[in-house]
């Protein structure tokens, strides 16, 4: 455990010096290595969560970390004035991966906001051109719940009122709908310029679409000349068992953002445009001065070739089955499902009390997080074996029972304590 001298000093750092844009630090972490982070004191934890679906590789992978030297000992960064090898690779890899074909292009930044910014942007070139041609298309759909990123841009996309409710007014032209074929048919004309898919909402509790529902958006967006744009940034980079969820309904979307789990823990995000959306931006459109430089996208090739390598995501696929089977093998009464694809899990529970069940799995050496108040999110490195699904499945079960346990001490109504 922390020393409390310690904690009490970085907590005490923390809420003077950040700012308070979020809650208290849960700890401070200090190392990490495959799945496994060490905190100040030097307690090990078990990380299924990986920096929220980002650490791909887990931590301080070879592979990583050798990127990261030797580009930062080559070239780190020129500029978009000027090409790079690994830029031009990465771009040339992302078109490979995404099945974006010949004609396909790719848009670097940052962040996963910041590729969704690109792709709103995308969507406004959309609806000028038609609008150049006599027909223009102000309207933009996305799906309530899903989310898209905090800038405010992508929180105009994001299809959660309280998230947008101080930031008001929102860049005006989204439209938000339910998630069923209905309300798109509803919805959805010529004026429309895109609509904007989640494929599992994370940030919602690891929500899956229905079924069928991106085959149909893709028919009927195409029907009405609007582009179908894939967030891809949380499912994407194998996390799902393909390369993205969307290659899982064998369609082709007219555009795709990927960031989190392409860097592997270094910050990168990119859209990927396919067919005549490539032909939207021109020069003078967009850009950023740091994406796509040549330290960020060495170190995505790597990640990705070792992803493919490795077979990662052959191995998320089974595991998240090998997972999902296990934790409902635990028969929590605490747990009513799992939900996902691959190794994006989330644990529904029947009460709201997945703070508490992060904070118990914190307790006995498990980090995982609470996607909304029922579910626990798992996003652990897609290099996990056998070790690592035995060691989650008894720490997770041994946080389930001291939230199960401190429930019945709560519960009024419940009188077993009192014959026992
Ligand atoms: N889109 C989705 C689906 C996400 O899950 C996230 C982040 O959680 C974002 C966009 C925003 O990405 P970032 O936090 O890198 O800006």
């Amino acid at each position: 455990m922390t020393d409390t001298t310690t904690q009490a000093r970085w907590q005490e750092d923390a809420s003077r010096d950040l700012v308070r844009n979020a809650g208290a630090r849960l700890a401070m972490f200090t190392r990490g290595e495959g799945a496994s982070v060490w905190d100040d004191s030097g307690r090990r934890y078990l990380d299924f969560l990986g920096g929220i679906a980002v650490t791909s590789l887990g931590h301080a992978h070879p592979v990583f970390v050798d990127a990261i030297a030797r580009q930062a000992a080559t070239l780190a960064h020129v500029s978009n004035y000027f090409a790079t090898p690994p830029q031009l690779e990465l771009a040339a890899l992302l078109k490979e991966i995404a099945g974006a074909g010949e004609a396909g292009r790719v848009y670097f930044g940052n962040s996963g906001a910041e590729a969704n910014e690109a792709a709103f942007k995308l969507a406004r070139l959309h609806g000028a051109a038609d609008r150049n041609a006599g027909t223009p298309r102000p309207r933009i759909l996305a799906l309530e719940n899903a989310f898209h990123g905090r800038t405010m841009g992508t929180l105009a996309l994001t299809g959660k009122p309280y998230m947008q409710e101080p930031f008001l007014p929102m860049v005006p032209g989204v439209e938000f709908l339910d998630s069923t074929v209905a309300a798109l048919e509803a919805a959805m004309d010529d004026r429309v310029a895109a609509l904007f898919v989640e494929p599992i909402k994370g940030e919602a509790g690891v929500v899956e679409l229905p079924e069928g529902y991106l085959r149909a958006a893709r028919e009927i967006t195409r029907r009405h000349g609007a582009l179908l744009i894939v967030d891809e940034i949380q499912t994407g980079a194998g996390r799902t068992g393909e390369w993205f969820a969307f290659q899982h309904e064998g369609i082709t979307p007219d555009a795709i953002t990927v960031a989190k789990g392409i860097g592997g823990g270094f910050p990168i995000g990119a859209l990927i445009t396919y067919g005549e959306a490539s032909d939207l931006f021109y020069p003078g459109t967009h850009g950023s001065t740091f994406g796509g430089n040549a330290l960020g996208t060495a170190v995505a090739v790597a990640v990705l070739r070792e992803i493919e390598r490795a077979g990662l995501l052959a191995n998320a696929a089974e595991r998240g089955v090998q997972l999902r089977t296990a934790i409902e093998a635990l028969d929590s009464p605490l747990v009513r499902e799992t939900r996902g694809r691959g190794l994006l899990i989330g644990v529904g529970l029947r009460h709201p009390v997945a703070g508490a069940v992060v904070a118990a799995a914190q307790q006995h050496g498990l980090i995982v997080n609470a996607a909304n108040e029922d579910t626990v999110r798992l996003a652990p490195a897609l290099t996990i074996g056998d070790v690592e699904v035995d060691e989650f499945i008894d720490l997770f079960g041994r946080a389930l029972h001291t939230v199960e346990d401190s429930l019945l001490l709560e519960d009024p109504t419940d009188h077993s304590k009192e014959s026992a």
